[in-house]
């Protein structure tokens, strides 16, 4: 790697504070940045929903990993590179030359936000606030005298429906795809003023090998870790599928971990990957040993352990193996979360539009691998965050109905089940959007039942969140609150 050094001019990386933010330490909080203004005051929403991160001098404590990632690479090839809050961001803005801002939903297109503003009927959140950091007055002034602007993350597919907002803010570059070896040519060319593609994708070629992904070099968000890239379900609405896998060896990990806990920042992990299960494995079927190993070293370093997302199918595939590494969790805490996909109901619609997220089961075989999984996170109190893909391309009443009856099957099951409205992405780009208009009673009926699910369960998981220390009990009672205004609202226009 190119140790040359720094080119001629400051760096600034930042991202706006619904990202900058560690959400009261309970990353699955951040789901609360998709919604709309509602009936609390914005002040108040914010603190309780995306608390600003703590800084230094502007300097924030933990920063998102995809930009630490990012910081990272720059670093290594000898840029002058600082990660600031974007509330700061002005008092350091005069020395940059160029600002590179992280992108999770910049415009609220995303699943879950644009399900919040069917109901909701506003802006998201996450989207006010991407705007408000670009409309920073001292950004507006350095973009006259010639700062440029590079966005990158997994959003970034929304910047092509927006292109008067690209002029508009001034934005000279947006990356998409895994930047490591892309960064530093494009941060470089900036820096030289020379001309910038405006849209660049990484290619195949430019996919970095593990060795080519630098440790991060400073904390990340609630301790989260990347453990390996990539996912061989390969389902069509999803973006990730078209990336190998690869998994990170077990010191690398821990590198990360020691970053996160050298600093002060937290004692406790966030393994991050899209199957965490799945780990060291080369195919659908989870690798015993390899699972084992990395909870057996992980539990030993941290106080805690979290999961971004893990499947289905892995766990009703190795229903032993979950038990096992519960206990290992379990040794820790009295629980943990992750991201699942149910997405449908139906075999049939799986198997048109993820014919191997069952497997090693059949696709049509779905359903039940979605009871089975379901039922053995609740006994080994693994709390899933589930999403259900509504209005899918090919979507029928009859897979609308399977789906509705699955949730009458997984009413035990402590969770929260969380309808997307279907956006057009990975390999079904080019198909319409799901419109408000096209609200059938059976989307309607499915709506609600979610929505019952999660009021249902919503007081039993915050209690479960909220218990470690002192002020955490005392927020406790906010989101209590917060989630029975919802119930008496919901209630009053006689939603259920
Ligand atoms: S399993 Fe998840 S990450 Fe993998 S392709 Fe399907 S939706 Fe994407």
């Amino acid at each position: 790697m190119s140790k040359k050094p720094a080119d001629n001019g400051k760096i600034l990386l930042t991202a706006d504070r619904t990202l900058m933010s560690d959400y009261h330490r309970n990353i699955f909080l951040g789901f609360g940045t998709c919604a709309p203004p509602n009936f609390l005051p914005d002040w108040f929403y914010s603190w309780l929903f995306f608390p600003p991160i703590k800084t230094k001098k502007g300097i924030p404590e933990a920063a998102p990993y995809g930009l630490r990632k990012v910081e990272a690479q720059l670093l290594s090839e000898g840029f002058d590179v600082l990660t600031v809050s974007p509330l700061h961001v002005g008092e350091y803005i005069d020395e940059a030359k160029v600002l590179g801002i992280h992108v999770m939903d910049p415009f609220g297109l995303g699943p879950a936000s644009t399900t919040f503003a069917f109901v909701l009927k506003k802006e998201p959140y996450l989207a006010q606030h991407f705007r408000a950091l670009l409309a920073t007055p001292e950004i507006r002034e350095a973009k006259k005298r010639g700062l440029k602007i590079i966005v990158g993350g997994q959003g970034v597919w929304q910047f092509l429906h927006r292109p008067k907002f690209v002029e508009e803010y001034g934005i000279d570059c947006i990356i998409s795809g895994e930047a490591e070896k892309v960064v530093g040519r494009i941060f470089r060319a900036a820096l030289n003023d020379e001309p910038l593609p405006k849209y660049y994708e990484s290619t195949v070629e430019e996919t970095p090998s593990l060795e080519e992904i630098p440790d991060i070099a400073k904390p990340s968000i609630d301790g989260l870790v990347e453990i390996g890239r990539g996912c061989c379900r390969g389902c069509q609405f999803c973006s990730v599928t078209l990336r190998p896998l690869r998994w990170y060896p077990v010191e690398k990990i821990l590198r990360e971990i020691d970053v996160n806990m050298e600093s002060g920042y937290t004692r406790g992990v966030a393994l991050h990957a899209e199957d965490v299960m799945l780990y060291g494995s080369k195919n659908t079927i989870p690798n015993d040993e390899k699972l084992i190993e990395l909870h057996e070293v992980v539990a030993k370093k941290c106080e805690g352990i979290g999961w971004s997302h893990c499947s289905l199918a892995a766990v009703a595939a190795k229903p032993k193996l979950l038990s096992k590494i519960s206990e290992i969790i379990l040794q820790k805490q009295a629980w943990w979360g992750a991201e699942v996909g149910i997405e449908t109901g139906s075999g049939r619609l799986a198997k048109k539009i993820m014919p191997a997220k069952a497997h090693p089961f059949k696709p049509e075989e779905w359903p039940e691998v979605v009871r089975t999984g379901m039922g053995l996170m609740h006994d080994n109190k693994l709390v899933p965050a589930c999403t259900l893909i509504v209005g899918s391309p090919e979507e029928t009443e009859d897979d609308l109905v399977k789906t509705v009856e699955l949730m009458d099957d997984l009413k035990g099951v402590r969770s929260l089940i969380v309808p997307l409205f279907f956006v057009p992405m990975g390999r079904l780009k080019n198909e319409d959007w799901f419109k408000e208009t096209e609200m059938t009673e059976l989307h309607k009926e499915l709506l609600l039942k979610c929505l019952n699910h999660g009021l249902y369960w919503i007081n039993e998981l915050i209690d479960m969140s909220f218990t470690d220390k002192w002020y955490r009990r005392v927020i406790r009672h906010f989101y209590r609150l917060f989630a029975g205004v919802v119930k008496y609202k919901v209630k009053k226009a006689g939603i259920v």
